[in-house]
């Protein structure tokens, strides 16, 4: 089993403050991954970030951070705002696919998982298993859940991976974002910024910072964390350029992609 996620930054336009498709790396990547389920068959779930759909309105009502009781009905309200957002991404996502012959099935996050203090906890996976016994694409995506100690938080599309990970033992865990993959500083805003192949731990980065959008889940550094969390398991990740042209087709394929690879070993 291949557990692939797709970046937010790829699938929207992430800096902007509406909600806005990148339909052609949409169209893009699903025929990638068409090509390379035509040419060899595999089971393959599919991770998605919120992207621009998701960041404005999770910052905008404060999910994740500690409320006064008076502003519950208000925060819960904001929650199915982000909920239905993310939703609308997704349908976009699984329309294109579709139309694409991949036989995409969405398990939204939030109607089976729970964290506590903003981690999940609680989630049974076995419909993924079902439906990839019956050859479909299980497709979850960055979402808000109910939360045991906040009431609700948001849960990245890279916590979801680390979870998938942890629990579904797949052969290979690959992370389409928009850079090549992990520097010591963030290569969009640093010229000599030195690119990673293996990525060992938090201090090999310059500087924490997050991202250069409106991430609520902490970008790069926030991704990296939750790589490492799995690396401390045994399971490898790989983080690639998914605005390359066939890099998510040769990946796929099992060739040689340009990346950082993510482990704790030598
Ligand atoms: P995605 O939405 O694809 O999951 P993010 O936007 O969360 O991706 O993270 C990717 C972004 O992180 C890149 O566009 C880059 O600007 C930023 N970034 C910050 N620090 C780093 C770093 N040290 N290495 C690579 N990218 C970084």
């Amino acid at each position: 089993m291949i557990i692939l996620k797709i970046g937010g930054s790829i699938l929207t336009n992430k800096d902007s403050q509406t909600s806005e498709v990148d339909a052609i790396s949409l169209k893009r990547i699903a025929s990638e991954i068409k090509r390379s389920l035509d040419n060899s068959p595999k089971d393959l779930i599919i991770v998605h970030g919120a992207g621009s759909f998701g960041h404005p309105p999770a910052k905008k009502h404060k999910i994740g951070e500690e409320f006064d009781k008076s502003q519950y009905p208000e925060k819960r309200l904001g929650f199915c705002e982000i909920q239905n957002e993310v939703k609308k991404l997704n349908m976009f996502i699984c329309e294109e696919f579709i139309k694409m012959g991949l036989p995409t099935v969405a398990l939204p996050a939030s109607s089976f998982i729970s964290a506590t203090d903003k981690r999940i906890t609680e989630g049974s996976l076995d419909l993924f298993k079902r439906y990839l016994d019956k050859g479909f694409i299980p497709v979850i995506y960055g979402d808000v859940v109910l939360d045991t100690d906040l009431e609700f938080c948001v849960i990245s599309g890279d916590q979801i991976i680390q979870y998938l990970a942890m629990n579904l033992n797949p052969e290979q865990v690959i992370l389409g974002t928009d850079v090549d993959g992990v520097y010591n500083k963030n290569p969009k805003t640093h010229d000599d910024a030195i690119f990673f192949d293996k990525f060992t731990s938090l201090k090999d980065l310059d500087t924490l910072e997050g991202t250069t959008n409106v991430d609520v889940t902490g970008g790069m550094v926030g991704k990296i964390k939750e790589l490492l969390y799995l690396a401390d398991l045994g399971i490898e990740s790989k983080i690639i350029n998914a605005e390359v042209e066939d890099n998510i087709f040769k990946v796929l394929e099992n060739m040689e992609v340009k990346g950082t690879v993510i482990s704790r070993g030598n």
